[in-house]
């Protein structure tokens, strides 16, 4: 068995656990682990500094899980956009891929508890299924694999994945979307690392959202994958408690970048039924947002996106750069707040000023992108100077 292998054995895995090691009440923690598995390695579990930390708060069961908040299951309309077990299918050119319900970590505020840790829902058995949903579909050029965590295969089950993917001629880029690196970075290994690169363009993305959890062990685990010629993303969540704060992200985005990873996504909270504890005002991601851009290598920005409910997909939220118009001027703002103007092209100008031509322009975009709801753009009244 491979230490990694070792180390999730050795996990807090249980109701039990979590009345011997943590003092739970026992009927509490059985109620907590039944509705959502515990699972917590030594190694993230050596992470937590106190009770209640932002560590603890990503790992440990909280009786407000419990609370009946009306919230869905399947915030994101997954269930509805997956032609088969094994794949969600919501834009155009790109696929997720689950592949196991397994994670080394069962994260408090995960979007997926509906399936992950259930492996009569995601398992190896639908794999072929989704292989030939790919390949039946030439205009899947994107492959996400996603679970629970891919990397809690195998390398040999993985590899049979992989190079399932690899052999189907439209498929441009695979990418990982694994925890891995930040809850068990001892499962990247070189055998692992030397396998994929056989597959190249291979794209990870990680999953780290808090300072403490870039250690040593976890930059060991980026440069590995990064000296592989794999390119990892960061995909963060915004937590009450835990990373709700300009400064926290900042000190993130900035250690991400130092061992190799690129900030990507950072998410708003999904709507999700008994992790509603951990949602912020929106208000709260734009003031970090605000803090990041011009304040710090644009490398560490990330996109900070709403994943719609329902299953309208990622849409991006920036904070108000551009205050308006004055004639063919774009009135703006800098990450100073010192206001500066733009003289945009005069010709689109004239046709924009209009504000029928501005409904006509949305709606032709929209019949492009052939969506279905109406949109009726509000016509914001923009002051003369
Ligand atoms: C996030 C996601 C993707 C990938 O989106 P990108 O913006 O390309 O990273 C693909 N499919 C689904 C269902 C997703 O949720
Ligand atoms: S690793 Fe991902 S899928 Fe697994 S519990 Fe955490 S957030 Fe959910």
């Amino acid at each position: 068995m491979e230490l990694w292998q070792e180390m999730l054995r050795a996990s807090v895995d249980s109701g039990k656990d979590l009345v011997d090691r943590f003092g739970f009440e026992p009927e509490l923690a059985e109620k907590l682990n039944t509705l959502f598995h515990t699972r917590i390695n030594p190694y993230y579990l050596s992470l937590i500094r106190y009770p209640g930390d932002p560590i603890w708060l990503q790992c440990i069961p909280d009786a407000k899980e419990l609370e009946e908040d009306g919230f869905p299951e399947d915030p994101l309309g997954e269930d509805a956009q997956s032609p088969v077990p094994s794949i969600t299918h919501r834009y155009p050119d790109r696929v997720l891929f689950l592949t196991t319900s397994q994670c080394s970590m069962y994260c408090r505020f995960c979007t997926r508890k509906r399936k992950v840790g259930d492996s009569g829902k995601i398992s190896m058995k639908y794999i072929q299924s989704g292989l030939d949903y790919i390949a039946a579909h030439p205009e899947i050029r994107d492959v996400i694999l996603s679970g629970g965590d891919p990397l809690m295969l195998t390398d040999t089950m993985l590899e049979k994945v992989v190079s399932g993917l690899r052999a189907i001629p439209h498929i441009e880029i695979i990418r990982l979307g694994t925890k891995m690196p930040c809850v068990l970075p001892q499962r990247i290994t070189q055998n692992l690392v030397d396998m994929l690169k056989k597959y190249h363009p291979i794209y990870v993305n990680t999953h780290f959202n808090h300072p403490w959890e870039i250690t040593a062990e976890a930059k060991r685990a980026c440069e590995m994958l990064a000296n592989a010629g794999i390119p990892v993303g960061n995909q963060a969540v915004l937590m009450k408690g835990v990373n709700d704060d300009p400064d926290v992200m900042l000190e993130l985005m900035r250690k991400l970048l130092a061992i190799r990873v690129r900030p990507y996504y950072l998410y708003q909270a999904d709507i999700t039924k008994g992790a509603n504890h951990f949602r912020t005002p929106v208000s709260v991601g734009l003031e970090i947002m605000d803090k990041l851009r011009g304040h710090t290598s644009g490398l560490a920005i990330p996109a900070f996106v709403i994943d719609a409910p329902g299953g309208g997909g990622k849409i991006p939220i920036l904070p108000q750069y551009v205050l308006g118009r004055n004639g063919n001027k774009i009135i703006m703002r800098n990450y100073k707040y010192e206001i500066y103007e733009y003289p945009d092209v005069e010709e689109e100008e004239k046709k924009e000023k209009d504000p029928q031509q501005i409904e006509k322009k949305y709606l032709r975009k929209r019949k492009s992108v052939q969506r279905k709801k109406t949109y009726k753009p509000e016509l914001v009244e923009v002051p003369a100077k």
